[in-house]
């Protein structure tokens, strides 16, 4: 079992790939369900959470009143994944109001941009920190983190 993987990537085409990765390197942690995804406005988070709802055979995103704040994506084997954008929430308690416990029941996977405020709550999950070089070249670290 391996902590810590880093990756670089030259461009977009490289998505595919680096989404089985991750999870590949999902299944050697103990099957974490748990992502936090760190980097600029701009580094490539929600892309990267798109490719692996793909990569998990996902239907498209259902549509639902708080689709701002978290999208919902179903896979073939009925597993939900739910991606929070938490970037315009201000306070944990806003974040508690659209229930966002009740979505980690251990079942879905959960990806979480922005996890500021919610970070000091949580536990073993596994961190992906995308950071930005020239040319759209991109370096991925995946770790787990107890
Ligand atoms: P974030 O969620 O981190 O703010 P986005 O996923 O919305 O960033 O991506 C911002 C822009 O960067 C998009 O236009 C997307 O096409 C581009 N982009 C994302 N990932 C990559 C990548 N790996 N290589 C090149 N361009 C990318
Ligand atoms: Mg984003």
């Amino acid at each position: 079992m391996k902590g810590k993987s880093i990756y670089q990537i030259k461009s977009e085409s490289e998505l595919p790939a680096l989404a089985q990765q991750l999870l590949e390197f999902t299944e050697s942690n103990s099957k974490n369900n748990i992502f936090i995804l760190n980097g600029d406005l701009g580094a490539g988070k929600t892309t990267f959470v798109k490719e692996i709802a793909k990569q998990l055979q996902c239907t498209e995103a259902v549509t639902s009143p708080t689709y701002a704040i978290v999208n919902e994506y179903i896979t073939t084997e009925n597993i939900h994944i739910y991606h929070f954008d938490l970037y315009r929430m201000n306070s944990l308690e806003e974040i508690e109001a659209i229930g966002f416990w009740d979505y980690l029941d251990g079942e879905s996977y959960i990806f979480i941009e922005w996890a500021d405020l919610v970070l000091p709550q949580l536990e073993n999950y596994i961190r992906i920190n995308i950071q930005t070089l020239a040319n759209d070249i991109r370096t991925f670290t995946f770790e787990h983190i107890n």
